[in-house]
């Protein structure tokens, strides 16, 4: 975009003080209101590649890509034109498709470990399902999740989460029930000692360890060499399950997700965001015997009105067939986001640490190899918040908050990361 000097947000500003009396905080996702980066959230008009549009009249280079979804870049027109057919013939039946058929092949096609996959409507249904699926398979109730890995909002597993939770202080959320996340065991990410010694105690009451194979809210967290190894070694030794979140992975990191990125098999997967195309979608499965469980045909409950909704259907079924078929766009993004991370890395030397894997990254304010939650929270976040709100006001659109990811789609032309490193080389460190 042309850049423009002196940016207004005057019409985000009303919106948000309209909002805020209507809307918890004004918006309906908490990281969205910016308290991190202690500034009004910027309201948008539209969007469309590589760039979003606010209500001011400012365009921007997006790297939030709606948190994970819009791998393709925002408004991609095939997308746009299947979702549009098929509005004409209903928006919601209730009763099974063909389509629901097509996009649990195409992700099993993609995902083998998904022999069998239920579709729901977000990645918190996705993450609680597949928990009950495991406690119900197991007989087993205890489940292990990591310290600042975030797998939605559900009661049991908003324990230590990342993401919001994290940005905003509160782990542990005011209503839920201590008797809810009493069969929530803790462990350190990247850790296996941790692991190792829950399992030592507790092994036989373990259902199963559900991790971000790649966290990704606490910033991006890459598993160190062998950890991920060693949580499928260790749940098997002791017959729990291993699950996957891979809401953010999952046709992120390659079309295999990261169970094909990184060659370890999950009994159970998770995913959401780009499945959907930008549709509400989520999606749990994992080896027939085990979704055997689900009903009809098990006694593990689990249903959706809206499940398997044929619009977000068809944007996943597009989203999806466009990946398989080019391959290239996983070479053409991982390149994007090695460029802007060995710019940030110039730039910033040695005071930050700045991961990379595929097309997630995050920058981190700490002169500390950031590989575990300790060391994740020990950047600066209010240097965080200074460099966020530069780069806002040079249009350049990141996370609000140091606790998320940086997204790269295929939209990003080399132009536009080329634009990016140059308002970041006029940033002061
Ligand atoms: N799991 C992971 C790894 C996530 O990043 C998220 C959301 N960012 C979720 C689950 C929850 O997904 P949703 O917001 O669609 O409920």
């Amino acid at each position: 975009p042309e850049m423009r000097r002196n940016m207004q947000y005057t019409e985000s500003e009303r919106l948000f003080e309209a909002s805020k009396k209507c809307i918890p905080g004004g918006v309906n996702s908490p990281v969205r209101a910016y308290q991190a980066v202690h500034r009004t959230p910027v309201f948008v008009e539209r969007a469309s590649g590589s760039h979003i549009y606010d209500v001011d009249g400012n365009a921007y280079i997006d790297y939030v890509c709606s948190w994970g979804p819009c791998i393709l870049g925002h408004a991609y027109l095939r997308v746009i034109k299947a979702v549009q057919a098929a509005c004409e013939n209903g928006l919601t039946y209730g009763a099974p498709t063909g389509k629901e058929l097509k996009l649990a092949e195409l992700i099993r096609s993609c995902i083998p470990s998904m022999e069998v996959s239920r579709l729901v409507s977000s990645g918190t249904e996705a993450t609680m399902s597949a928990i009950r699926v495991a406690r119900g398979f197991t007989g087993r109730d205890k489940v292990v999740k990591f310290r600042g890995c975030y797998h939605g909002h559900s009661d049991g597993l908003l324990v230590k989460a990342g993401s919001g939770a994290l940005t905003q202080s509160v782990p542990d959320s005011k209503g839920v029930p201590a008797d809810y996340t009493k069969n929530t065991l803790v462990a350190e990410y990247n850790q296996p000692d941790s692991v190792q010694k829950l399992f030592e105690t507790q092994g036989k009451e373990i259902a199963a360890i559900i991790v971000e194979p790649v966290a990704a809210n606490m910033g991006v967290v890459l598993p160190e060499p062998g950890f991920l190894e060693f949580l499928r070694k260790i749940t098997e030794d002791y017959g729990a399950l291993l699950i996957f979140d891979e809401v953010i992975t999952g046709f992120r990191l390659g079309i295999g997700g990261a169970q094909g990125y990184f060659h370890v098999t999950p009994d159970l997967t998770t995913l959401g965001k780009i499945i959907g195309g930008g549709m509400p979608v989520g999606a749990y499965g994992g080896r027939k015997e085990i979704m055997d469980m689900v009903a009809p045909v098990g006694p593990v409950y689990q249903a959706g009105t809206l499940s398997g909704n044929p619009i977000a259907t068809t944007a996943g079924i597009e989203t999806l067939t466009i990946l398989k078929e080019t391959p290239e766009i996983y070479t053409q993004i991982e390149a994007s986001a090695r460029t802007l991370a060995e710019g940030m890395r110039g730039h910033f030397g040695e005071s930050v640490c700045v991961n990379q894997i595929g097309s997630l990254m995050s920058i981190f304010f700490t002169a500390q190899k950031v590989k575990d939650y300790e060391t994740a929270t020990s950047s600066d976040i209010s240097r965080y918040a200074d460099y966020f709100n530069y780069m806002l006001d040079h249009q350049i659109y990141l996370a609000p908050s140091q606790f998320e990811a940086m997204f790269v789609s295929a939209a990003h032309t080399a132009e536009d990361i080329a634009q990016t490193c140059e308002v970041l080389r006029g940033y002061g460190r």
